[in-house]
C-alpha cells in the first residue's frame, strides 16, 4: 500500500480540511522550500488516511495530534524529515501501516525516527524514585541512534499535556509525573528550553492544581504591579544604552509557575519574595556587546556582589550563552537581568533542535534563511568548540558517551530497566533478575531473537532469559561475565555442587575440549595423564576433573597438557615455574597484569623470551591458532618479588580525593606507579591506579582499604581485556 492507494481511501480529504493543516503549511512555508513543504502536505494525506475513523479522547479526529506535535517542531524551525515524522509518529504504533511502507514513501530517515518513537512508547515508567528516573533519562537519550525520535517525542508529550484535560484524573497524575521527572529535564539537558518550560507548567498544573493555582494567582497579581515599573526601568536602560551607542532590544521576563514552586521549595523562601523579583532581558548582536551592555546597566544599577555569571566565557553544557546579574532596583527590589546575543537567545530557546534546523544550503532557495543557518552553525561549532571534536554527528556521541560512559540500559519483557555495566553478557542480566534464573538460564532472545548466552549487550535491548528446571550454571561462564554478583553466584553454586557432580561435569568439559585432539578422558594417554597430575600435584584423575567441574581450572588448558608427546606435532613441555627473578626473558603482559596466584599462561615470543599473561585475558586466545607458540607456567610457591597490577576507583569528585586515596594505599605499604583520573557525567570520577603488588591477597587487601572510604562508590581489580568470541 503507498500513499496514493492510501488516498484512494478517503475520497474528498482535502489537504485543508485536516485540522491544523493550514496552520502547519503556513510556518513551514515560511523557512522550507516548496518541493519539502509539498512532501509535508502528503505526509499529513498519509497519516490522515492510515488514521482514518481514530478519535481521540477529545472526540476531535486523530490526526489532529500528530498534525500539532509537527506544529510545535515548525515553531522551532526543524527540517522536513523531522515534521514528517511527528505526522506519522504514531502510524506504526497505531494503525496497520509498517516501517517499510513509510521508508517508502518518505525515505529512511523518517521512517527511522518513526520506529524510535514507538520504540519509545512501548517502555513504561514505573517506579517513582529519583535514581529510577535518572536512569530512565539516561536510557531514552542512550537508546536512540538519532536525537531527532527524542525531539519528536518531546513535541508528542508536549501536545499530549496541553489535551490532558480529556483523560481520566489517575491516567493524568502519572503522566504528569513522567513528564516533571524525566521529559522535561531530558529537554533542558537538549537545551530546548521553550519546551522545558512549557511540559514543566503543564505537568505542574496537573499534578498540583492547587498549589499552582495559588502560584497563578499571585504571579498575575504581581505582573499587573510591576508593569508600569518594569516599563520604567526599561526605558532608563534603553535610553542609557543609547547613550552608550547600543542598539538592544530589552524584554520583561515572564515568570514561570513551575520554576517559581522549585525556588520556593529549594531556597524555602515565601512566595512574594520569588514572585516579587523583577526579570529583564536584554538582546544585543554580537557577543563583546553583551559586555559593554553589563557595564551601562551595573552604572545605572547597583549590582548585587556574587550574583554575576558569565555563561558566555564559560557556556553551560547545554550550549546556553549569557551574561547574568542581579541589581538592586528602584525601592531595593532585586532585578535580575539576561544580557546576550539574538544567537544566544536562539540556542537558549531550542537547544539542540538547533542542529536539525533547515538549512538553506541547497540550490532551492535564495538566502532567505541565512540567519538561521547562521545560528544553527554557530550553535554546533559553539558545543564543537567545548567538546574539542570534530565534525556534528561526532558531537553528538560525545553527548551520548558523555551522558553514560560505562553503563548499559536494557529492559526486561515487561519494559523495566536494568542497569549493567558495560559489556555486561546475557548470563549478566540474568543473574541480575535473580540469582535463580541465573543459575537456570539456557538460552536467550534479544530483541526477540536467540542469542547466545554470552552475547553482551547494547544500550535499549530487550532481553528474555529462558530458564528450564533442572539447568545448571556452567563454569565456562566465569570467564566472561562482567558483574559481580554474577561470578560469585556461579562460583557458589558450584562451591555447592556435590563432589560426584562436580567430577561429572568436569568430565563433560573436559572432554569438549579434548574433542578437538579427537581425545577423551575415557582414552587419555596415561604416560601423559600420570605426567600432568605431578605436575599439578593432584593425587588422581578424579581430583583432576573436580578441579574443572568447580571452575578451578580451565579445561582447554587442561586439556593441552594431556596430549602425548606427538600429539599435534607441538613439543609437550612440563609447566614451567617463574619466580619473577628471570630476568629480561620472562616479561608480564601490561594488557592483564598477571600477579602471584593467578592462573598464567605463556607466550613464546621468537627473539623476545617469554611473555605471561592471565589465563583470562582475551590474547589467550591467539592460543588456539598457533599452539604451539603457548607455554604452560605455574608461579613458584614463594615468590619475592613485587608486580604491578591495575585497581580501577570510582569515587565522587572532590577535592583531593586522589591524594585521599593514595594516602588509603601508602597506608597499606604498597607502592603507587602511576593514577589517572577521568571525570566522568555527574559528580563521579574514574581513577585508575597502577600498584605495587606481591599477590592477590595483596592486592584484595588494597582493595578492602580503598573500598572503606566513604567517598567510593566502586573498587575493583581492572578485568584483563575480555573474549571476543
Ligand atoms: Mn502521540
Amino acid at each position: 500500500m503507498d500513499a496514493s492507494s492510501l488516498l484512494g481511501l478517503i475520497p474528498g480529504t482535502g489537504a485543508r480540511r485536516l485540522p491544523g493543516l493550514k496552520e502547519l503549511l503556513a510556518s513551514v512555508e515560511t523557512y522550507l522550500p516548496s518541493e519539502q513543504v509539498a512532501r509535508i502536505r502528503e505526509a499529513a494525506d498519509f497519516g490522515a488516511a492510515a488514521h482514518l475513523g481514530q478519535k481521540r479522547l477529545s472526540g476531535e479526529p486523530y490526526i489532529s495530534h500528530p498534525l500539532a506535535a509537527a506544529q510545535i517542531l515548525a515553531e522551532l524551525g526543524l527540517d522536513a524529515d523531522t515534521i514528517i515524522a511527528a505526522i506519522l509518529h504514531d502510524v506504526i504504533e497505531d494503525t496497520k501501516i509498517s516501517r517499510e511502507q513509510i521508508e517508502e514513501s518518505f525515505g529512511k530517515d523518517v521512517a527511522a525516527i518513526v520506529d524510535g518513537v514507538t520504540k519509545l512508547h512501548n517502555i513504561q515508567f514505573k517506579s517513582r524514585e529519583e535514581a529510577q528516573a535518572e536512569s530512565f533519562r539516561k536510557m531514552l537519550l542512550a537508546m536512540v541512534r538519532d536525537l531527532r525520535v527524542i525531539i519528536v517525542k518531546l513535541a508528542d508529550r508536549t501536545h499530549n499535556m496541553r489535551t490532558i484535560d480529556s483523560m481520566s484524573v489517575q491516567k493524568r497524575r502519572k503522566i504528569a509525573r513522567e513528564t516533571l521527572e524525566i521529559y522535561a529535564p531530558v529537554a533542558e539537558r537538549l537545551g530546548l528550553y521553550k519546551i522545558k518550560l512549557e511540559l514543566e507548567d503543564l505537568g505542574f498544573r496537573a499534578l498540583y492544581p492547587q498549589r499552582s493555582r495559588v502560584i497563578e494567582r499571585a504571579l498575575k497579581r504581581a505582573r499587573g504591579n510591576q508593569k508600569e515599573f518594569l516599563g520604567k526601568i526599561e526605558k532608563t536602560i534603553k535610553a542609557d544604552l543609547g547613550r552608550a551607542g547600543i542598539k538592544a532590544e530589552v524584554q520583561s521576563r515572564e515568570k514561570h509557575l513551575y520554576s517559581v514552586y522549585r525556588k520556593m521549595r529549594h531556597k524555602k523562601s515565601m512566595l512574594a519574595q520569588v514572585v516579587d523579583v523583577y526579570g529583564l532581558r536584554i538582546l544585543v548582536d554580537a557577543p563583546d556587546t553583551c559586555y559593554r551592555t553589563l557595564g551601562v546597566v551595573h552604572a545605572a544599577f547597583r549590582p548585587m556582589p556574587g550574583r554575576f555569571k558569565d555563561y558566555i566565557a564559560i557556556p553551560r553544557s547545554n550550549g546556553y550563552q549569557s551574561l547574568h546579574t542581579t541589581l538592586f532596583g528602584p525601592n531595593g527590589v532585586p532585578l535580575e537581568v539576561q544580557i546576550r546575543t539574538h544567537d544566544m537567545h536562539g540556542v537558549a530557546e531550542s537547544g539542540i533542535a538547533a542542529h536539525w534546523k533547515y538549512k538553506a544550503g541547497t540550490p532551492t532557495r535564495g538566502s532567505g534563511d541565512s540567519a538561521q543557518q547562521e545560528r544553527a552553525r554557530a550553535w554546533v561549532s559553539n558545543l564543537m568548540e567545548m567538546q574539542g571534536s570534530g565534525n556534528p554527528e561526532e558531537f553528538i556521541e560525545s553527548v551520548k558517551v558523555d551522558l553514560f560512559p560505562d553503563k548499559v540500559y536494557v529492559f526486561t519483557p515487561k519494559g523495566a530497566i536494568l542497569r549493567l555495566p558495560r559489556g555486561a553478557t546475557v548470563v549478566d542480566f540474568a543473574y541480575a533478575v535473580h540469582t535463580d534464573v541465573g543459575n537456570r538460564c539456557v538460552a536467550a532472545k534479544v530483541d526477540r531473537r536467540l542469542t547466545s548466552l554470552r552475547t553482551v549487550l547494547r544500550n535499549g535491548q530487550t532481553v528474555q532469559i529462558i530458564t528450564a528446571m533442572g539447568a545448571s550454571p556452567n563454569p565456562s561462564w566465569v570467564s566472561f561475565v562482567a558483574t559481580a554478583k554474577a561470578r560469585s553466584a556461579i562460583r557458589q553454586y558450584l562451591k555447592s555442587l556435590q563432589r560426584s557432580e562436580a567430577v561429572e561435569l568436569g568430565t563433560q568439559l573436559l572432554n569438549a575440549a579434548l574433542a578437538e585432539f579427537q581425545l577423551s578422558v575415557d582414552r587419555l594417554d596415561p604416560q601423559a595423564l600420570a605426567q600432568t597430575l605431578k605436575e599439578l600435584g593432584l593425587k588422581d584423575k578424579e581430583e583432576l576433573l573436580r578441579q574443572i567441574g568447580l571452575g578451578e581450572r580451565m579445561a582447554p588448558l587442561v586439556a593441552r597438557r594431556l596430549l602425548p608427546d606427538a600429539a599435534d606435532g607441538a613439543p609437550r613441555s612440563a609447566p614451567l615455574t617463574v619466580a619473577g627473578t628471570e630476568g629480561l626473558l620472562v616479561t608480564y603482559a601490561r594488557c592483564c597484569h598477571p600477579i602471584p596466584d593467578d592462573p598464567i599462561i605463556a607466550f613464546l615470543s621468537t627473539g623476545r623470551g617469554i611473555v605471561i599473561h592471565r589465563d583470562t585475558c582475551a590474547n589467550v586466545e591467539d592460543y588456539h591458532k598457533h599452539p604451539d607458540k603457548w607455554q604452560p607456567v605455574v608461579w613458584q610457591q614463594d615468590v619475592s618479588r613485587y608486580f604491578s597490577s591495575e585497581v580501577r576507583v570510582e569515587a565522587m569528585n572532590k577535592v583531593g580525593m586522589l591524594a585521599a586515596i593514595s594516602a588509603a594505599i601508602a597506608s597499606t605499604g604498597t607502592n603507587i606507579g602511576h593514577a589517572t583520573v577521568e571525570r566522568r557525567d555527574g559528580d563521579i570520577s574514574l581513577i585508575t591506579l597502577e600498584v605495587e603488588v606481591k599477590d592477590r591477597k595483596h592486592l584484595a587487601r588494597i582493595v578492602r582499604t580503598i573500598r572503606k572510604m566513604p567517598e567510593v562508590l566502586r573498587v575493583a581489580r581492572t578485568h584483563p581485556p575480555r573474549r571476543t568470541s
